[in-house]
């Protein structure tokens, strides 16, 4: 892990008057470039060839560079040429699925708006989970062994892959079946990891809360909630009173792909849990990795009718449902009289930290 204090050298050397927002041509990078734009910071995309006209097309950039491969961002003359630019990165859900946690760790010197801790605590389930029970949230089941399963769970396999391949079992036998399917096979021997979470699956109704933490303002900042819409779950909820009369062999067999984002809102009366939620996660990441988290987070829950809110994951960073709000949602409207995205958000506590000459307390 590279050290605080070498990219705070990095960062000394900076010019603040002339701090450039870049990040990655993918995921929330349209609402974090007009985010910065709209409050006056330069702003770069790094495209992959073929996606840069997306960026082109809606011009939320000032600048534009284009790899043939995301991997050439860690090479050492591409990350000078973002440090003699004042970049400040900012990590979402495909720029670390690209470049890989361990990598943006170990070997990424540009400065990167956030704690980079985080990514070990966010990409370790046996972690993410110590975090979850230290913030004291409810949290679910989790099965040590496949003999262990005695009701539904989900299993799940390493990495933000969108919900590939996880499927659902009911007892050991279930869980053999599936999990000896041979295109799931192939996956883990590829990748070498035969890791698996089996987790107890929770039903009732699913909100994924956008917080912002601001170390500047020692607040927790309720921005946004969506609802993941993945297929083919959610198709096959419209065809469940037909799918009842199917022999169970031929059952379609649950699918968890996100394909898109739901805006959503909560009961009024269900905030103050929500807001708590947040505020522990953050309290909990100061005590387990001080620091702790800076700036955007969503922590993935599922409602039950006694209207508690279990807690299976948190993500560490800005979130692709956030994009439903380039234009603010219901509760940032509450807090802001603009319309204030989470990429926007981002940027406003870049230069709040540029006016304090704090940068390095909300970089790593
Ligand atoms: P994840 O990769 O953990 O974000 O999970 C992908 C999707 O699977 C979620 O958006 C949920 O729809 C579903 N899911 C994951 N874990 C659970 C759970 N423990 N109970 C119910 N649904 C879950």
């Amino acid at each position: 892990m590279i050290h605080k204090s070498e990219i705070c050298n990095i960062l000394e050397d900076y010019d603040t008057t002339a701090i450039t927002i870049a990040t990655i041509g993918s995921h929330t990078a349209l609402q974090i470039l007009k985010g910065a734009r709209d409050e006056q910071l330069k702003n770069l995309v790094i495209c992959k060839k073929g996606t840069e006209e997306v960026y082109r097309q809606f011009a939320v950039a000032d600048e534009l560079l284009v790899v043939e491969n995301y991997k050439e961002v860690l090479e050492k003359e591409f990350q000078e040429e973002l440090i003699e630019r004042n970049a400040v990165l900012i990590p979402h859900g495909s720029f670390v699925e690209y470049l890989s946690p361990v990598r943006i760790e170990n070997e990424l010197r540009v400065p990167i708006f956030g704690n980079r801790t985080v990514l070990e605590w966010e990409s370790d389930r046996t972690k993410e989970r110590e975090w979850m029970e230290h913030a004291n949230l409810r949290y679910l089941r989790v099965f040590k062994t496949p003999a262990d399963i005695d009701r539904l769970v989900i299993v799940k396999f390493p990495g933000a892959k969108g919900g590939k391949n996880y499927f659902l079992a009911s007892n050991p036998d279930e869980f053999k079946t599936k999990i000896g399917r041979p295109e799931l096979r192939l996956k883990l021997n590829e990748n070498d990891a035969a890791e698996f979470t089996i987790q107890e699956y929770v039903i009732g109704t699913r909100f994924y809360p956008h917080y912002f933490y601001s170390p500047l303002k020692d607040r927790v900042e309720l921005l946004s909630m969506d609802i993941r819409y993945e297929s083919n779950i959610d198709g096959i909820a419209r065809v469940s009173h037909i799918l009842q009369d199917i022999p169970t062999h031929s059952q379609p067999e649950p699918s968890f792909v996100v394909t898109g984002n739901l805006p959503v809102v909560v009961r009024e009366s269900l905030l103050p849990r929500i807001l708590e939620m947040g505020q522990r996660i953050v309290e909990a990441s100061d005590q387990l990795f001080s620091p702790g988290l800076i700036g955007p987070f969503c922590i993935e829950t599922v409602c039950t009718e006694d209207l508690e809110f279990i807690a299976f994951e948190i993500s560490a960073r800005i979130v692709a449902g956030t994009n439903l709000y380039i234009n603010g949602s219901p509760y940032s409207q509450l807090l802001y009289d603009e319309p204030m995205s989470t990429g926007r958000r981002i940027a406003v506590e870049i230069k709040e930290a540029i006016k304090a000459d704090s940068l390095d307390s909300i970089i790593y």
